[in-house]
Parts: C-alpha cells; structure tokens; sequence
C-alpha cells in the first residue's frame, strides 16, 4: 500500500486555483449577478455602487444597447426600442404570448416558426438576443469586480419554467459568451441561500413577490434532494399593480383628471413606487406630485392609507397560496419553513400577511431581492470545484438514460442523460390487461429505445392494486438520484396508495469507454431503432386488440351478435392473431383496422346492452330525480 499523503486542514488533497463562477438571477424587473468571495456569498455592485440591474435594454442604430438604469430612463420618450419585461417571452411563441394578454409597450412581430420578434431600430431582436444583452451586462460587472473571466455561472429560472423555456435561457447565456453550469429553479435557489438543503427532511415553502409577478413553491427536501411538490401563482400580480393603486388614489387626492395624468402617468408611478418603497420603513411621508398647471400638490401618506391599497392586492396572492398546498396534498402545519423571495416582500403588511396565513415567522434575515443570486451563486462555486471533496455533493450529471420498460421491451425514458443530480422525475403508467393486480417494475439505463439494448438495473414489483379495466389504473413511477448517485425507484398506486420502492446500488457504475460505445452505438442504430420500436408498439396494441375482442366475446358474443357477425369477427381475430407476432407491420395495422371495422357495431350494441341491464327493475322516474 503506498504511504497516505497528508494534506493541510481544509484543503483538499489536489488544491487547485479558485475559478471564478457566479450566480445570476435573470429576473423580470431586476436582475443580480452573485459570487463567493472568501467563503462568502453575495452579490456584486456596478461602479455607482447599486446590485439590482432593472432587466430594461434601450437600443439605437449602430450602437451598443444599453442596459439597466440607463435604459430605464428611455422609457418615456422610446419607448418601442425600450425593452422590458422580455422573460415573459422567452421560450413561448407568439400565440401564447397574446393569449396571456400580456401589455408590452413594444412592437412584436411573428418570426420564423412562430416565435415572437421585437421591432426595434436596431432590427428585429428575438428575447434571447435581449436577454443576452442582460446577461453581457451582468458577465461584465462580475469580471470587472472579480478581476478575471468567469469559468461559469448558474442561472435561476422559474420553477415552472418548461424545456423551451430553459433551454431559451440557455441560449440566451451562449450568446452572452457564458457557460452555463446549470440552471437552478428559483425557489431552489432561495432554499439553498437559505442552507435548508443542508437540514433534515422538511417541506419548504417560498413565496415570492416581484414586480409583476407572484410565484409560490412548495419543495420538499427529501435525501438531500429538493423536490418541487407544486407551483401556483400569477403571472400578472406583483408590486407594480400596488404603484398602481397609489398612483390612482394620488390622482384623486390632487384632483388631477385622468386624461390629464395620461401625459405624465410614468411620472406619477416612479412617485407612487418610491412612495411605497419608504414606507416599509417609515410610518408616512409627503407627497410631492406635479400638476399640469405648473403647480405642485403636497399631502401626507402613511402606512395606513398603504394598507388600505394594498391589502385587496395581497388577499389575492393567498389564493395561489391555498391552490399550492392542495395540489401538493399537505396543509400549513406541514410547512417546516417559509421564505420570502422579492422585492416586494419587504412590506411589512405582506409579511405579516404571510406569516399569519402559514401560521409561522418566515425567513426574511436575507434581503428578499438577492435570495435568489446568492443561492445561485453557492451553488454555482460548489459545481465550479471551489468547495472540498466532501462538499461537492451536487456536481454529478447522469450519464445515460435511466428509465422503466413497458410493453413490448420497449424502454420509457425517465431521466434523461446528463441530468445533473441530485435529481427525482416522475411519470404515470398504466395496467395492460383488465383485472390486472400487479406490475412487474424493471429498471434500465442506456439510449436505445429497447430493453435488450440496455444495461438492465434492476427488477421489483407493485402488488395490490386493485382490479380495474385496462388503462384505468394509475401507477406513479418516481426515479430519484441522491447527491451520491444512488438510484431509488418508487411506484405507487394513485388511488389505494399503494408502494413499493427498491434502491439501485450503485446507480451507474459504468466505465467510461462503456458509456462512449453506448453512445456511438444509439447513433449508428437510431434508424434501426426507430424502425423497431414502432413495430413493437404495433405488436402491443395487436395483443392488446386480441385480448379485448376475446373477453368480449366470451361473456356475451354468443348474445349480442347473429352467427353470421360472430363467424365474420372470429376469423378476422385469426387473422390478426397469425400476423401479430410476425414482422410486417403493414400486415398488422391491416388486420387491426379490419377488426375495428367489424367490431364498431358489436361495440354499440355491448354499451346499449350494459345501459338496459343497468335500469332494468327501475323506472325512469327514479333516474331523472337523481339527476
Ligand atoms: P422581479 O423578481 O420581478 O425581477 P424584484 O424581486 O426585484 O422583481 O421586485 C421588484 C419589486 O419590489 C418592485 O415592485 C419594487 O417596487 C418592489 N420593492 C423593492 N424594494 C421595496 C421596498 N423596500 N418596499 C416595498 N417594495 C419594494
Ligand atoms: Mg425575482
């Protein structure tokens, strides 16, 4: 045995330069970039001193676009090259983008493949190219202060963010000339700064209120992995619509009509928002509004009139609170910690408003609109290797496919390949055959579509469910890699509750020239692949054909059909029955078509017949008075 290297304290065994990595929240109003620095989180100042970048870009012919504070000032007097807001279109086409009947004060024009552009006089821009420029903005500050190139970053999205949406951002980030270490869902990232990932077992809600939009979470911190449990909230509720009920009521306090406030109606909101802004720390303030006389009204605001304006607007934000907890099956005692998360959680109406809702004091030690970057920006140093061995339990990714097979050896992917991990999916499956009580669970990984194909894990079964036709069952199958890699499957029967669960060790042990063959081969054998597996579904739904026809027929084709249809139907089954395991699979969408064609009456007749059954013995009185 070669003798133990001893390495200093703290240090791990193969020190290596600190790379710089960052955290950045890429939020709809504002926008932070984060870094650790000497052990410490936080995020990072442009040159005047201020960490929030309002996400506003203002661009003008044949030069570089600006971005934040002062393209905000743009606003008023360009405001169809003054962009903002542009992460609610990211990822989304045109379409959606008006159904959410969204009010954007720019020009959208439909691009190629539908997606929204942005008429502006430096061309047409797609949101990732804004977004982008975000992004540049925020890169620049951190290699100013940091003084060197950023290795990566960590970017948070949504929770409810989809794939184009995520992978929008990703674009986004490319383009930006950044690498992207992963992107972390917001509430996550909120969680984290938190350091909740490092107590027990609990369930976690985050509750953030932005500018324009109220998001809430529920995660579940299971095995050192964060599960989101729900996502409800409101896309077009946030501290804006406040401003906007401050500017109102200034309005009528100065007497100031409404065509008249149209002119300087941003004016009055900047007042309204820092009006607002002061009074989470003071008890009232003067007024100081322009009138369009020239003269000035003056009046007092206190925090009451605030409560006034604000409450209706806060009651709203409960109302996805309440959905939340009843899509994730728990109530608020079940909460083990809340956390507040943006910039208008800072009004102390809101958190009392929260706290009595959830009937617990809320996280607020961290300003609430840097939660998100600093979390962001632990974790982007854990994935950078900045952190000890023993912490960098999060810097695994799957290297290949794992998932279930399903009938006809085929394979239902759950994770994909290079999922970073500590991760958990889940997907629903059904039974095959009526009356069904098991299932029998085999867990695979690899990239090809069939089970023989891939490198099988492991085996285990679901018992107890109750006997139900075909398809009715609901089975949730849920695949979750822990921090270290392992693997646990749970499969649980939606409606009895019932579960069974096996853990795979170790989940992937596979070499790395194993990995590269598997690879080359899914790409060489795509075609081939493809071609299999839309036989095999054709051989299952043949079977699943053959096993419906055959119980029908036993228990009432002898009734419900004359012999003539009865001898029609029988031999069209032989049919089906001698080609269904054959090759061809022309051949077996033939003979399953022709028994769908025979059958469509003997169907008819079978619900006629179950409906008379059932009323028969009663009158039709008794049915219409349920009714
Ligand atoms: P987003 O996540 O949408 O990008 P932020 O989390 O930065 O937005 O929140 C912006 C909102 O927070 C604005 O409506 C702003 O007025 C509000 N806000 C910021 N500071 C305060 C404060 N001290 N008191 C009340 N509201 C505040
Ligand atoms: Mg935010």
């Amino acid at each position: 045995m070669p003798l133990l290297q001893i390495s200093e304290p703290n240090q791990s065994a193969a020190p290596h330069q600190h790379r710089l990595a960052a955290g950045i929240d890429l939020g709809t109003t504002n926008s932070l970039i984060a870094s650790v620095r000497s052990g410490i989180a936080e995020t990072l100042p442009d040159a005047r001193g201020v960490h929030l970048l309002p996400s506003i870009v203002h661009y003008q012919a044949n030069q570089l676009p600006e971005v934040g504070v002062d393209a905000k000032t743009f606003a008023v007097q360009d405001p169809l090259n003054t962009i903002a807001s542009v992460k609610r279109l990211m990822g989304r086409g045109l379409a959606d983008v008006k159904m959410t009947g969204t009010q954007l004060p720019y020009d959208l024009v439909a691009s190629a493949g539908g997606m929204p552009s942005i008429r502006t006089v430096a061309g047409e821009l797609s949101p990732v190219q804004v977004s982008a420029d975000i992004l540049k903005a925020l890169k620049q500050r951190a290699e100013d202060t940091l003084g060197g190139e950023l290795t990566g970053v960590v970017i948070t999205v949504p929770a409810y963010f989809d794939d184009a949406q995520r992978q929008a951002t990703k674009d986004a980030a490319k383009l930006a000339g950044l690498q992207v270490l992963r992107l972390l869902n917001e509430p996550t990232a909120a969680a984290v700064a938190y350091g909740l990932d490092k107590q027990a077992e609990g369930i976690h809600a985050i509750y953030d209120l932005g500018g324009g939009t109220f998001d809430i979470s529920i995660l579940r911190l299971h095995r050192g992995v964060f599960e989101v449990m729900s996502t409800a909230g409101d896309s077009a509720l946030g501290g804006d619509d406040i401003d906007r009920e401050i500017a109102l009521w200034m309005m009528q306090q100065a007497g100031i009509a409404e065509d008249a406030a149209r002119s300087h109606i941003r004016e009055l909101l900047d007042i309204a928002r820092a009006a607002k802004e002061s009074l989470s720390t003071q008890h009232s303030i003067t007024l100081d509004v322009p009138l369009a006389t020239g003269t000035r009204w003056q009046g007092e605001f206190t925090h009451e009139d605030l409560i006034k304006l604000a409450d209706p607007l806060i009651q709203k934000t409960l109302v996805p609170c309440r959905r939340a907890l009843r899509d994730a099956g728990i109530s608020a005692e079940d909460i083990s910690a809340v956390v507040l998360v943006g910039g208008s959680t800072r009004m102390p109406r809101v958190r009392e408003k929260v706290e009595s809702f959830f009937g617990r004091k809320p996280h607020v030690d961290i300003d609430p609109d840097k939660v998100v970057a600093i979390g962001a920006a632990i974790q982007a140093d854990i994935l950078a290797g900045n952190k000890p061995d023993n912490e960098m339990l999060l810097l695994d990714v799957t290297p290949l496919a794992l998932g279930i097979e399903t009938m006809g050896g085929l394979v239902e992917k759950i994770i994909p390949r290079n999922t970073p991990i500590p991760t958990a999916r889940a997907q629903e499956f059904t039974t095959f055959k009526d009356g069904q009580t098991a299932m029998a669970l085999h867990v695979v990984q690899g990239e090809r579509d069939l089970v023989v194909d891939c490198r099988s894990l492991a085996r285990f079964e679901l018992r107890g469910i109750p006997p139900m036709v075909a398809g009715a069952a609901r089975i949730r199958v849920t695949f979750q890699v822990d921090a270290d890699g392992l693997l646990s499957v749970a499969a649980r029967e939606e409606m009895t509750g019932v579960s069974s669960e096996i853990t795979v060790k170790p989940s992937y042990g596979l070499q790395d020239n194993e990995i590269t063959r598997m690879l080359q081969e899914s790409i060489v054998n795509a075609e081939i692949d493809l071609k299999l597996r839309a036989l095999r579904e054709q051989q299952v739904e043949a079977d699943r054909v053959v096993n419906a026809l055959r119980s029908a027929l036993q228990a009432d084709g002898h009734v419900l059909l004359k012999r003539e249809e009865f001898v029609n139907i029988a031999a069209a089954l032989d049919e089906l029955l001698s080609v269904a395991n054959g090759t061809d699979i022309q051949a077996i969408k033939h003979a399953i078509s022709k028994v769908d064609d025979l059958t469509k009456e003997y169907a008819a007749r079978r619900m006629d017949h179950a409906i008379r059954q059932a009323m028969q013995g009663h009158t039709i009185n008794e049915f219409t008075e349920k009714l």
